[in-house]
């Protein structure tokens, strides 16, 4: 089969490897989108993947052949990459031990991945896409359970006024989800201009630009004096994790869901006197999946402006597409047809 194959550090390859053999509680499943996340292209661009190994870990297809033990899943299931409960015993310790750090260990990576026509997966990890989801926004399950999470882990409460700092996918999602569950009013914090418009399009209640204006100023008027109880940071860009500690009222918080992979600015003295607290989230749990399908099937998470025609390519624009990713770009999401 075909995969696009890590060969050093900014270097993906088309290569033919062979088609994964399902084992006996395994299904095969065939890939129709797999979107490229913002981590993948962390991977390509800091060197943090194997040589030889096949990134992707937002894809949707079909199963097309089942190993011989397999009860949960059948030949033409539509399925999500993930969201299943691992059997007692098999959750990674990657992820869960004590002292994780996605720089020093590495983040969690498959060695085949969704850059590929077929991945084989263990039977109990992939979940069935409602019959009225469509394929375009099924493919975001992975990303919207990463964005359910945040808020399901932050101290955000109904009827609450939030900020979210940058509207790349998961901040997309993120203003959808707080749209959801109840938010008075969610600002949003994007210098790109088509980001800005998507943020728009799913909900925001007012974007602005921090090239253009001073964004905590804005927010602390807005809030009428002290600051929103709680901010989302979902751009890991140099200034945005004091912007979101200087937005944030007493005892609030800021919830970090980006990555930086480089050091950022901070001044304590500016928040250190509000008590206010940083709280980090980090991929998602079955429970973040299913509510994500639920609120996918009720029409609270659209893919509208996020994934459109531009989106798709071919696994001849996969090095290109990388390149460009690795720039903030006006691309909100790209996803390899394979
Ligand atoms: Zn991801």
């Amino acid at each position: 089969m075909k995969a696009a194959v890590m060969r050093g550090t900014k270097k993906i390859v088309i290569e033919d490897i062979p088609t994964p053999e399902p084992g006996a509680n395994q299904v095969l499943v065939k890939i129709k989108y797999s979107a490229i996340c913002g981590s993948d292209v962390h991977r390509f661009q800091y060197g943090m993947a194997n040589d030889g190994s096949v990134l992707g870990h937002e894809y949707i297809g079909e199963v097309v052949q089942i190993g011989r033990e397999v009860t949960l899943l059948r030949e033409g299931d539509r399925v999500v990459n993930g969201g299943g409960i691992a059997p007692v015993g098999t959750v990674s310790t990657l992820t869960s031990g004590a002292r994780y750090s996605a720089r020093t260990v590495g983040l969690e990576a498959t060695r085949i991945g969704g850059f590929a026509e077929y991945v084989a997966m263990d039977e109990w990890r992939p979940l069935l896409i409602p019959g009225g989801v469509s394929d375009e926004l099924a493919v975001l399950a992975e990303p919207a359970s990463i964005a359910v999470h945040a808020v399901r882990t932050s101290k955000f409460k109904v009827g609450d006024t939030v900020v979210v700092i940058g509207a790349g996918p998961i901040g997309l999602l993120i203003i959808q989800v707080l749209k959801a569950a109840g938010a008075a009013a969610v600002y949003v914090s994007e210098p790109a201009s088509s980001r800005a418009e998507s943020a728009r399009v799913l909900g925001a209640d007012l974007v602005l630009n921090p090239l253009k204006e001073d964004v905590v100023e804005r927010v602390l008027e807005l809030s009428g004096g002290p600051g929103v109880p709680v901010a989302f940071d979902a751009a890991a860009a140099k200034p945005t994790f004091q912007q979101g500690m200087e937005m944030i009222r007493r005892g609030g918080q800021l919830l970090v869901v980006s990555m930086a992979w480089e050091n950022v600015d901070l001044r304590t003295v500016d928040w250190i006197g509000r008590e206010v607290e940083m709280k980090a989230a980090y991929g998602s749990d079955p429970i973040d999946w299913c509510t994500v399908l639920n609120m996918m099937e009720r029409g609270q998470i659209s893919e509208k402006s996020m994934v459109t025609d531009e989106s798709f390519i071919g696994w001849e624009e996969m090095q290109v597409s990388m390149e460009r990713l690795m720039k903030p770009d006006e691309h909100v999401q790209l996803v390899l047809v394979p």
